[in-house]
């Protein structure tokens, strides 16, 4: 059956791919990657239902915003002045009108029965409960929401150079259809892997072979990252930075990789530090190939390697799945040749491009202080083309570019996107990850420097300590869904597991809740950890290990949480309360008695007073009142106070005569019939996990 790219459903569709990715990882197709193949019967059964989604959407807001319309009408009627609210979604209720035009119906003495019972359903007053979006509606607006920032970002990029004087959050290449002056762009690619399987001599490998121009001898310097050529075609390498480095410039809003190139020794297998490059990588939404290595080896296993990335979801195309697995050696070359073909063609399907004639932006990928020439910036040019001379901003650094260079340390005039150079330009040393865009001229370049100082430190703090601070558990994704994301290390594999599945079962008793495990691993919490918790907002759960001085000190930078347990009940009850607080409350509104308003006194300082008989039940104190006259709803509040002759009392049983006050209001007539109900809020509870026997 012929396949579909996700990419290419997303372009047909109109969306982003990671709009899409997501839609797919909520309808439970996980793990999906702009390049997953999906057969073209589920392609065009989730175009139906998303077109469905999107239209259904579309067709309730109108919905309610054409209610929301009405009733705004109606409050703005002068008359209508009472406290009428309405349920949402639903137009207000008949507002009481003139006092003095009582309904006909009104002169008939209602009795419980029938019509009672039919009032009761128009005067059913208004009620708290949660309104449940389904899991795709939710979805849907998050699409849209994303889509509503993507054009914002357009936006942005389309406001003159000078204007910009905020830091943007996100760099990216420019998206859609690749304009006349567009040109296609090197992927870049990072190497991610457990220590010592390989990656560094990979790398120098493909170096070593692939220079541009021939020119082997000449690398001397490191700049943070190379550039290489394989059938004609470039690919950007960046220096393996470690796992938290590659998701820290993803915290710090730069998405810089285009593939993940995932190395694992074949002789050794899957180790932990494979699983958390894995879960990096997934985080960053970046396509993996892996390149299982040392196949020179003797003991070397490559199936062995593919059953254990199976458990990761990381399934070979051989075994229908669609993710790229090459056999190599860094030592001998074997396969390296057929991996870069892989890049290629995975990038092939990202369509990478940008605009040489576009404005100019790249990113920060390494900078250092050189006691000789000042601050050295390695950049990665994404768009437009960088000469020397330019005035560059980034952050707070600017200057003039002085000098290029590029990976091999050739000096250059110019250089194109998609490539990463040197330059002697700024003024003091950028962060990496930081935007760097061009401006005019220097004056400009120093005022927007001076503003965005203090911008960057609020920014930074702002976007690392988003959300955590209210609620260190919770993070409210759309006011409806409410998303526990946990990085969980624990002592020993069975105890995490354990601890995973435990607090999955727990969070299955709502329908309101998620967990989401973004990682799972065994040995005490590292930086590592930290930076995978830092970006994705996630708690990080501690099970009998201990926390690296480092990451301790991360943490409280960064501001993520660390929750350490000893005792496995002890864990889950912490967690299963903290759960319970994340889910919104249920209204139960029982009935508990009506009266019938006989006589209207007027009393001093309280406006009117109804003197009333009750019929049925009770009335209390505190109570929600609704008030009807005849069929019309002509007060909903709360009874605020009940006399039995002249005393205060709190209940009052039927039969008994009282005097029924509410605040604000005063319009009673003979007749009115009152209905009292208590509202009682209703706290969810979740069932206590049952601890595992393995932990
Ligand atoms: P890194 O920590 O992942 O960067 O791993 P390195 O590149 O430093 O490699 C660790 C060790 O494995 C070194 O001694 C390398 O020589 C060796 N090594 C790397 N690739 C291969 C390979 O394909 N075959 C063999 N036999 N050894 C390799």
């Amino acid at each position: 059956m012929p396949k579909k790219r996700v990419f290419q459903l997303a372009k047909e569709m109109g969306l982003q791919s990671q709009a899409l990715i997501a839609a797919l990882d909520r309808l439970g197709v996980k793990d999906m990657t702009p390049a997953s193949a999906i057969d073209e019967d589920t392609a065009k059964t989730l175009q139906e239902l998303l077109a469905e989604q999107v239209a259904k959407l579309k067709a309730t807001e109108a919905a309610e915003a054409a209610a929301a319309a009405k009733a705004a009408e109606a409050a703005a009627k002068p008359a209508a002045a009472t406290e009428a609210p309405a349920r949402r979604g639903r137009p207000a209720q008949k507002p009481a009108e003139a006092p003095a035009a009582p309904a006909p119906e009104a002169a008939a003495t209602p009795t419980a029965g029938s019509p009672a019972e039919k009032r009761e359903k128009e005067a059913e007053p208004e009620r708290v409960l949660p309104r449940r979006a389904s899991y795709f509606d939710q979805e849907m607006l998050r699409l849209e929401r994303q889509l509503g920032l993507l054009a914002q970002e357009v936006d942005k990029e389309t406001r003159p150079e000078i204007e910009r004087t905020s830091i943007r959050d996100v760099v990216t290449r420019p998206e859609g259809e690749r304009t006349t002056s567009g040109v296609e762009n090197p992927p870049v690619v990072t190497v991610l892997g457990h220590v010592d399987h390989g990656k560094t001599t990979l790398l120098d490998f493909i170096r070593k072979t692939n220079v541009t121009g021939g020119e082997e001898g000449g690398i001397t310097q490191h700049i943070g990252a190379s550039e290489v050529e394989h059938n004609g075609k470039s690919i950007v390498f960046l220096d393996t930075p470690g796992h938290e480095a590659f998701t820290q410039l993803r915290a710090r809003g730069a998405q810089v990789t285009d593939i993940a190139v995932l190395v694992v020794a074949a002789n050794d297998g899957v180790m932990p530090q494979t699983i958390e490059a894995l879960n990096h990588a997934k985080v960053a939404k970046v396509p993996i190939i892996v390149a299982i290595n040392k196949i020179d080896l003797p003991d070397s296993d490559p199936e062995v390697v593919k059953r254990q990335l199976l458990e990761h979801g990381l399934v070979p195309e051989e075994w229908g799945g669609d993710t790229i697995f090459v056999n190599v050696s860094a030592v001998r070359g074997d396969g390296v040749n057929d991996l870069l073909d892989m890049i290629l063609l995975v990038a092939e399907m990202r369509e990478i491009w940008a605009d040489p004639e576009g404005d100019f932006t790249g990113f920060v990928i390494e900078a250092q202080l050189d006691t000789s020439r000042g601050p050295l910036t390695t950049i990665l040019t994404r768009n437009g083309t960088l000469k020397i001379g330019d005035i560059l901003i980034c952050g707070s650094a600017y200057g003039k570019v002085r000098q290029i260079r590029d990976w091999l340390g050739r000096s250059l005039k110019e250089i194109g996107p998609g490539r990463p150079v040197e330059v002697v330009a700024f003024n003091e040393v950028p962060e990496p990850g930081a935007l760097v865009e061009r401006v005019k001229n220097v004056k400009d370049a120093r005022r927007m420097a001076e503003t965005r100082s203090d911008e960057v430190a609020i920014i930074d703090r702002q976007r690392m300590a988003r959300r955590r601070v209210e609620g260190a558990y919770a993070e409210l994704t759309d006011g409806q869904h409410k998303v526990l994301r946990a990085v969980i290390k624990a002592d020993v594999w069975g105890s995490a597991e354990a601890l995973r599945d435990a607090i999955l079962r727990l969070a299955a008793g709502s329908e309101e809740l998620e967990v989401n495990v973004i990682h799972l691993g065994v040995g005490d919490v590292t930086e590592s950890d930290i930076s995978l918790a830092q970006a994705t907002e996630a708690t990080v759960i501690a099970f009998r290990v201990g926390v690296a001085q480092a990451a301790k000190q991360m943490a409280a930078d960064e501001h993520v949480q660390i929750r350490s347990y000893e005792i496995i009940y002890d864990a889950l009850e912490h967690i299963r309360l903290e759960l319970e607080g994340m889910l919104s409350s249920i209204y139960r509104e029982d009935k508990i008695g009506r009266a019938q308003v006989v006589q209207v006194f007027r009393a001093r300082g309280f406006g009117a007073v109804a003197g009333c008989r009750i019929m049925e039940g009770k009335l209390q104190s505190g109570a929600r009142v609704v008030v009807t006259r005849g069929r019309d709803i002509v007060y909903k509040g709360t009874l605020d106070s009940l006399k039995h002759f002249d005393r205060d009392v709190q209940t009052l049983d039927a039969p008994n005569e009282c005097g029924v006050g509410v605040r604000n209001w005063d319009n009673w007539q003979s007749n009115d019939m009152i209905e009292a109900s208590i509202v009682t809020e209703i706290r969810p509870t979740l069932r206590p996990a049952e601890a595992d026997t393995r932990a």
